[in-house]
């Protein structure tokens, strides 16, 4: 069975040749063009000098080129390295330092920037535009080539930076396809794909959830719809041109599903709505079921160190009353394992909160050029999330938060999205974030900074009473900030440290 993507490519190229791969606005790319355009830029990387086990480097939005050279460099085993075009030029110098890249393509607008992160290196990478790539490409010969085995490394996907720097997660071509919900390990009618299914792209390539679709759509030998970046309309758009699957964040699916289309938009297409990578209020998930009703969903609980997903909540614990499971991130997918452990590393029992590891065949081979984080992370094979979790009798995990971010108030353990959810529903609430922050009497106080819906104003003592109603007294919020905006980063996560760090400022 396939596991590589030279594999996967070629096997597509053989019985799908005319199918459609991959498209962007006018342009659309067959698996016979995917596997031809592949050799040549295989061919094209080789006259560069490069071979397995170098990096190369990608700087921009989602494109077709982007797909296609990770793609064709992942045949050959050259390491793709997506950065993320909000990154700055340090931020940017840094990481291609970090890599060695030699070689930086660029989206034609990032061209500036570009240069700028290249002069503060000492042996800066070849940059060259996405355009002038393609033309030198369509020159070169498509020869033959020796391609890259299962446990090549393939891709390296920077972490969020949610919780301190991003790291780099080195991963293999096993660690890509073990799991792409696409390889039938298991009989699940969404590890399946009918021929004629379509799959959006639209969350940022240098992240998990962007690239991981991409993947996910080579493995299943489907087409995908890439956009640019993130937006409620292109969503809207995707579903007006039938796609069957997309994966989106909390954040962007309440933009999604509160957007003026979504009255009028035709769900009936769509088979399944993913969502993940940050902990959804339970208010805005029992929306998203009734708006597009007809679809199947799927929680999606992972990280990048996993290759993204590990565990899913499956559709059918997504009913709307009385059902204690939606607030579950989901189970181990056929292949993983999950278990809890105190700080010490002993398994704990059902119901009890401590660390969630990871056993999977997905887990990364480990951080690029950090060995001390990858011991600390990955032990016997058990990847340590850093997040804060207990598992019920049938293996559910529920997620309460961070370890990092959890609140320790007057000895109680408090987790922000728990609080944020029970003030989620609030009215004039359209976001709502909860840190902790010093207080003399308990230690740490929970506050909740929330941004009011428009045209709405926020009355703390209204929260604080609506809260009340919501949670246990120790999780209510002590003060309630109102801001316009939160800081979230690319990836749609709310940088809470952000949020912390003027309340901090001299304590820590
Ligand atoms: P960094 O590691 O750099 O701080 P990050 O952890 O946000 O950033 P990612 O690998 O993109 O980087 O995200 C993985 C994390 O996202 C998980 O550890 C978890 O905290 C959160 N997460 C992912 N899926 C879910 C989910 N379904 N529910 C709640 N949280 C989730
Ligand atoms: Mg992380």
């Amino acid at each position: 069975k396939a596991i590589t993507f030279d594999q996967f490519i070629r096997q597509w190229a053989q019985e799908r040749p005319d199918n459609v791969a991959m498209e962007q606005e006018e342009r659309v790319l067959t698996f016979a063009d995917l596997e031809e355009h592949g050799r040549r830029i295989v061919t094209w990387l080789q006259a560069q000098g490069l071979a397995k086990g170098d990096r190369i480097s990608w700087l921009g939005k989602n494109e077709l080129t982007y797909f296609l050279m990770f793609y064709a460099a992942a045949r050959l085993g050259i390491v793709t390295v997506p950065i993320g075009w909000r990154l700055t030029a340090p931020e940017i110098a840094y990481i291609l330092g970090d890599t060695g890249a030699k070689l930086l393509v660029c989206g034609e607008e990032f061209l500036d920037t570009a240069h700028k992160a290249g002069e503060r290196l000492d042996s800066p990478p070849q940059i060259v535009t996405s355009q002038d790539f393609e033309r030198q490409v369509a020159d070169t010969p498509a020869d033959d080539f020796a391609p890259a085995g299962p446990d090549d490394a393939v891709l390296q996907l920077y972490t969020s930076g949610t919780t301190g720097n991003p790291k780099g997660a080195v991963l293999s071509n096993r660690n890509l396809f073990s799991l792409r919900l696409a390889n039938g390990a298991d009989d699940q009618p969404w590890s399946t794909w009918e021929e004629d299914e379509a799959i959006l792209v639209c969350m940022p390539c240098a992240h998990i959830g962007g690239t991981g679709l991409g993947i996910m759509a080579i493995a299943g030998g489907v087409r995908a719809i890439v956009q640019k970046e993130f937006s409620p309309e292109g969503v809207h758009d995707g579903f007006d041109a039938g796609i069957t699957r997309l994966f989106i964040v909390p954040a962007a699916l309440q933009m999604v599903i509160q957007h003026p289309r979504a009255k009028e938009t035709d769900f009936s297409r769509v088979r399944y709505v993913m969502y993940g990578a940050a902990p959804i209020p339970l208010e805005l998930l029992r929306e998203a079921v009734q708006t597009i009703s007809n679809a199947g969903f799927l929680q999606c609980y992972g990280m990048t160190e996993t290759t993204g997903t590990i565990a899913i909540l499956p559709p059918e614990d997504h009913t709307l009353e009385g059902n204690q499971r939606m607030r579950s991130a989901g189970k181990a997918v056929p292949g993983t394992e999950m278990k809890v452990v105190d700080e010490d590393g002993n398994t704990l029992p059902v119901g009890e909160v401590g660390e969630l590891c990871v056993k999977s065949p997905s887990n990364m081979l480990g951080y690029w050029n950090l060995d001390e984080a990858t011991s600390g992370a990955l032990k016997d094979g058990w990847m340590h999330t850093g997040d804060a979790a207990y598992m019920d009798e049938d293996g559910y995990a529920y997620i309460q938060d961070r370890i990092k971010d959890m609140i320790i108030s007057g000895g109680e353990n408090v987790y922000p999205a728990e609080v944020e959810s029970g003030i989620y529903g609030h009215p004039d609430v359209a976001e709502v974030a909860v840190i902790g922050v010093p207080d003399q009497k308990w230690g740490e106080a929970v506050k909740a900074v929330c941004v009011p819906k428009p045209g709405h104003s926020i009355d703390a003592g209204e929260i604080i009473a609506y809260a009340r109603e919501h949670l246990a007294p120790y999780k209510v919020p002590k003060t309630i900030d109102v801001i316009e905006a939160l800081p979230r980063n690319p990836s749609g996560k709310i940088l809470r440290r952000e949020l912390r760090a003027p309340y901090w400022e001299g304590q820590e």
